[in-house]
């Protein structure tokens, strides 16, 4: 692993988040495959921040795989090394907890994340609002987005100071979605 190319340290990931997340699907309109979101999460951090720290970019293609799937914090350290492991571990939530408590811990922790734990986590709030605006759950009220929004604002105040670009097409993002939101009746 150590002496990997970039292009192969990705292609792995991605397969590897691609057949974890096989099976599931986001839960917006179109229903679209669930690895799509942690391609474009690894994409915004590339495109927009000008990542090029190869751990970063994979754990952003494997940010939710403990959390939603059966991989464990071991397989990811044993494929992708510890650093790899330790962001994915700043990204997971504890899933014993209540959905509302896990949501307040987030906005409570972000501050003491790592840098480039924070910079994935920006990306990953900037990927689920634009979801939210273009393809909304269905069974979603306006109430409900706007509650998401207003949250993933809340963590993201404790994440800054990590990519200007990258902040700034999160505030891009909130502001498009609160003029969606606003909107629809
Ligand atoms: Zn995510």
């Amino acid at each position: 692993m150590k002496d990997e190319s970039m292009q192969s340290g990705l292609l792995r990931a991605t397969l590897f988040a691609a057949t974890q997340h096989r099976e599931q699907r986001r839960k917006g309109s179109g229903a679209t495959p669930y690895v799509n979101h942690v391609v474009d999460v690894a994409t915004l951090l590339a495109t927009v921040a000008k990542v090029e720290d190869l751990a970063i970019l994979q754990a952003a293609l494997l940010h939710d795989t403990v959390e939603d799937t059966a991989t464990t914090f071991e397989q990811i350290e044993e494929l992708f090394g510890s650093d790899v492991r330790f962001l994915v571990e700043e990204m997971t939530d504890d899933k014993t907890l209540p959905k509302a408590e896990r949501k307040r811990l987030q906005v409570e922790h972000a501050p003491e994340m790592s840098s480039r734990g924070k910079l994935i986590k920006i990306a990953d709030k900037i990927s689920n609002i634009r979801d939210i605006i273009h393809r909304p759950p269905p069974d979603w009220s306006l109430e409900r987005r706007r509650a998401y929004v207003e949250w993933g604002e809340a963590v993201v105040a404790g994440c800054r100071g990590v990519s200007e670009k990258l902040e700034q097409l999160f505030d891009q993002i909130v502001d498009e979605a609160k003029e969606v939101l606003e909107r629809r009746p």
